[in-house]
């Protein structure tokens, strides 16, 4: 029997002044490379912090970018999070590079900061035991790090204060994933802002959308020249007609695009305001639900800026059949994330186990992310709620049984 009510994971806000933009630059018949990407990237910039935004055709090639300006060659290592989209870590690859993955802080979900400080000495100074942060199936003597790659999962800003003072005292680069990230702050700062490049995506389900499509942001005016040479080409910077310096790459953003792009960003606070007040609804329906616990709320002087609603599962809680069980009612939900170092491709090309990143896998276990979006209505929001409060009893109740 189909559900008579359909909730669906997430569905972005497109309001008639983007439907508006998209239609004039149609009509236009100038559809690509031209001034509404120009003018998406001023507007980016200035409400980052930063000097230079680079438009391009997904959050995926930006971080791709960000490896080869940070000089990543074969067998180069860069520190990651296990616990994240598969792009962050894949943009490594893609330049023949190998992830070294830190684990998570269970609490925030973020890579552990002191754990990263820690990878960062031993790698760069060859401490006792370097050998060990490697993937099993790397044994080369001559890897090098170049870069520390964190990502501000679902929205929350990972603490990178004393990771970018380690990584900066050994000359590394920092390269922030703030693809989940657009609007978040911390003292004061947006995430985009701390590192020496950072990636934002704009996929639908993303803070503000373009269809397919992604922002870099630098203070760096070399690195700044180096993107626009990539994502076009690799051609040269000076106006002389079709002259290539590099290897490079169709990474650019099509007017369509930054025209819905720029009428999102334009509209950033109302849709952050609107994300902030579906989560705390969430937040409140769901509190005192026993074996469900929404992510902690971020320190002082950080803003999170909802990228979904995620929920973590007791251990005695059956997930997919919760996930059944909600889908029989129209609520649709997602495991968010399995960690990147168990998919099978990893798992074939790197040796990787289970229990090589435990807080990782354990949050690859319980979280659940619930259907979410900044123009959810908030009867949807309690109809979800009331569906996980009576499944998440008979899961339980259920539970024992199953177990004998
Ligand atoms: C969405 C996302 C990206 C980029 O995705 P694209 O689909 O290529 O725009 C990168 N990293 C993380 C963590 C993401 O969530």
């Amino acid at each position: 029997m189909e559900p008579k009510r359909v909730v669906p994971l997430a569905v972005p806000d497109v309001d008639p002044a983007d439907v508006r933009a998209v239609n004039e630059v149609l009509a236009s018949r100038y559809l690509a490379s031209g001034k509404t990407a120009e003018t998406f990237e001023r507007e980016f910039a200035e409400r980052i912090g930063v000097r230079h935004a680079i438009a391009v055709s997904s959050g995926t090639a930006a971080l791709h970018m960000t490896m080869i300006a940070a000089g990543v060659r074969d067998d180069d290592l860069v520190i990651t999070s296990p616990y994240s989209f598969v792009a962050s870590s894949n943009a490594i690859l893609y330049e023949r590079g190998i992830p070294v993955f830190v684990d998570i802080d269970p609490e925030t979900l973020d890579i552990d900061p002191a754990k990263t400080c820690d990878a960062i000495e031993t790698l760069v100074h060859r401490r006792a035991g370097w050998q060990h942060l490697l993937p099993r199936t790397c044994n080369a003597d001559t890897n090098v790090l170049r870069a520390v790659l964190p990502v501000h999962l679902f929205g929350r800003p990972a603490e990178l204060r004393d990771i970018l003072d380690v990584a900066h005292r050994n000359h590394i680069p920092v390269i922030e994933d703030a693809c989940e990230a657009l609007g978040a702050k911390a003292d004061g700062v947006y995430a985009g802002a701390f590192g020496d490049a950072a990636t934002f995506g704009f996929y639908p389900n993303k803070q503000i959308t373009s269809g397919e499509g992604g922002m870099l942001v630098t203070n760096d005016d070399a690195w700044m020249r180096l993107f626009r040479s990539l994502r076009n080409q690799g051609r040269s910077s000076d106006p002389e007609w079709l002259r290539y310096e590099r290897l490079g790459y169709n990474y650019r953003m099509d007017e369509l695009s930054a025209a819905l792009g720029l009428s999102q960003l334009r509209r950033l606070d109302e849709l952050l305001q609107r994300r902030e007040s579906v989560a705390r609804l969430y937040s409140k329906l769901l509190a005192n639900l026993d074996g469900v616990s929404p992510l902690a709320a971020p320190r002082r002087d950080m803003t999170t800026s909802w990228f979904l609603y995620a929920i973590r599962l007791a251990p005695d809680i059956d997930r997919d059949h919760l996930r059944q069980r909600l889908a029989d009612r129209g609520i649709a939900s997602q495991p968010y994330f399995w960690p990147i170092h168990l998919q099978p491709f990893y798992i074939e090309r790197f040796g990787f186990r289970r229990g090589d990143f435990p807080n990782a896998e354990a949050a690859g276990r319980s979280m659940l992310a619930l259907p979410f979006g900044p123009g959810m209505a908030d009867d949807d929001v309690a109809y979800v709620c009331d569906a996980i409060a009576q499944e998440v009893e008979q899961a339980r109740e259920t539970a024992p049984m199953m177990r004998s």
